[in-house]
């Protein structure tokens, strides 16, 4: 979390709440809120969370703020679940943005007063304020009840990341699989061509190795196929230098010839004499390039996938 925003501090100063991260947070007449801005200038998110909030409520609670929208600059309002989320601009003078949120704050708890709606938890439907908590790095209200069951939860996650399966098994899988997707990037670029599909497949390869060789599924791994696939390409790279040297010789195909002509393309990184060596780099560039491209989305889905240790809560002090 980066520091408070001065509009943040200044809502803060004037309502007597709390400010903690760059967050801040209190009670109005019952309503619990919390406001934060992620830099100075960028909108100010207003989040509070209505008791059992219904459908019907939720628009026609949404229709009278927007319909009053401009008194504070309001840009959008949505709800998910309980939660209600409001922006408003904050850009001008920090002074100016916070006379804007508490204009809206006060509005909205007219309105959920005239609605006859309770201020409640963000998780389930227990009506009031109970302690506000940072969840994910967002400060809400969460009853007790909620709080014990996301921090049981937490806990569990985190012994899940333990999980059974080891780096080396999964090491020996990526790289096998990578290796299988060297042989097709070398069956492509035969034909003379780069594409990031290849990246791509060569990635999958990867991934799906670490799993069936039983990697472990832990932050690493999306590391470990990432490197795979640099080395896949690498190798499928000097293979292809390889396989231009034994065109070249017009000697035929033999071992002898494959295991002469791949430690002679190793040359080719830096032997001026024998190799276009600008050329080589460029193209292992190119296809590291293409590889990315290809792989990158694969790889911070394998991010997401590994980092997920459930949410984590704390209570505010
Ligand atoms: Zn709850």
């Amino acid at each position: 979390m980066g520091r408070t925003s001065r509009a943040v501090l200044t809502l803060a100063g004037n309502l007597g709440w709390r400010v903690s991260g760059s967050a801040a947070a209190g009670v109005k007449d019952g309503y619990w809120f919390s406001v934060y801005q992620a830099k100075p200038g960028s909108p100010m998110i207003l989040s509070t969370a209505i008791s059992g909030l219904k459908t019907l409520e939720y628009r026609n609670l949404a229709q009278c703020m927007l319909d009053k929208k401009e008194t504070f600059s309001l840009l959008e309002i949505h709800n998910s679940g309980n939660s209600l989320e409001l922006r408003v601009k904050g850009n001008g003078r920090p002074e100016d943005a916070a006379a804007r949120t508490e204009m809206l704050i006060a509005e909205l708890v007219r309105e959920f007063t005239r609605l006859g709606v309770p201020s409640g938890c963000s998780f389930c439907d227990e009506e009031g304020f109970h302690a506000f908590y940072h969840v994910d790095g967002e400060i809400i209200n969460v009853c007790p009840e909620c709080a014990a069951r996301i921090s049981t939860r937490t806990k569990s996650a985190d012994v899940l990341s333990d999980a059974p399966g080891s780096y080396c098994m999964g090491i020996l899988g990526a790289v096998l699989g990578a290796l299988l997707g060297s042989v097709i990037w070398l069956g492509v670029s035969q034909i003379g061509l780069y594409a990031s599909i290849v990246g791509y497949f060569m990635a999958f390869l990867a991934y799906r190795g670490y799993k069936l060789f039983g990697g472990r599924k832990g932050s690493y791994m999306p590391w470990i196929v990432a490197a795979s696939v640099f080395l896949g390409v690498l190798l499928a790279h000097i293979a292809n230098t390889a396989i231009g040297i034994i065109k070249y010789m017009e000697m035929g195909f033999s071992v002898p010839m494959l295991n002469f002509s791949l430690i002679l393309a190793l040359r080719g990184f830096y032997d001026n004499e024998m190799f276009n060596v600008a050329r080589i780099w460029l193209d292992l560039g190119l296809g590291l390039l293409f590889a990315f491209l290809g792989s990158y989305r694969m790889i911070s889905a394998i991010r997401k996938e590994t980092g997920k240790k459930g949410l984590s809560i704390e209570k505010l002090q």
